[in-house]
């Protein structure tokens, strides 16, 4: 499951997703089992029913409860908006979320630059090409493989597995972290056509979670 967090300039307004810290946290994190389990279970009386909730996940929010966040000219409540606003997303309940990005706000510059060289059309025909080899593997898609299957199409190049292993330590990873990002590297390199798990990759799914890039000086993102 994907999600983006700390998103800028929604551009959709109206979309439902916009207003997720706006739930409250009892709501919020009772995310947190379907996220994990892949199912929910709703108690009632003497009654307990289970559905399929095998989900992607993908939510938006803005900076603070006042749009734009601090620095951008809409609020005028300092950086403590955002601290606080932010925090009505629990450390667990992100733990579950696998990409969480800052998407900043588009600019007049922005539109004028030209269209970007990988179309819709072509991003999707590269999608559909790693899932195929995903499912080649015999071993399902990655977001849904066992620690067994993990281990056997996920495993990293040694200075891969050497980076892992430090940001593991250095940011405390959760084993729940751990193996996610495994599957998002897994991800990153099914996305470039890479059989091979490498460095470059972990780097690039350890960016990716936006309260662990520039942890380490530079960032995961910049060590190739
Ligand atoms: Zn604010």
């Amino acid at each position: 499951m994907f999600a983006a967090v700390g998103v800028r300039g929604h551009p959709h307004p109206r979309c439902a997703c916009y207003i997720s810290p706006e739930f409250t946290q009892q709501a919020l994190d009772a995310l947190r089992q379907p996220l994990e389990s892949g199912s929910v279970l709703i108690a009632r009386a003497n009654h307990h029913v289970t559905y399929p909730a095998r989900i992607l996940l993908a939510a938006a929010m803005n900076p603070c409860r006042c749009g734009g966040g601090p620095g951008a000219g809409f609020c005028r409540r300092g950086p403590r908006c955002a601290t606080e606003y932010q925090a009505r997303l629990s450390g667990p309940l992100l733990d579950r979320i696998d990409i969480q990005l800052d998407v900043p706000p588009v600019t007049a510059a922005d539109l004028a630059l030209p269209p970007p060289v990988e179309g819709t059309a072509e991003a999707a025909a590269r999608v559909m090409r790693a899932r195929a080899a995903q499912s080649a593997r015999g071993a399902g898609l990655n977001a849904v493989l066992s620690l067994d299957a993990l281990e056997r199409v996920a495993k990293p190049d040694a200075p891969g597995a050497a980076l892992l292993s430090k940001a593991a330590e250095t940011l405390s990873l959760s084993a729940r972290a751990y193996h996610r990002t495994l599957k998002v590297a897994r991800s990153i390199a099914d996305l470039d056509g890479a059989e091979a798990l490498r460095r470059i990759h972990i780097a690039e799914a350890l960016s990716l979670k936006r309260q662990w890039a520039g942890a380490e000086q530079g960032g995961f993102a910049k060590v190739s």
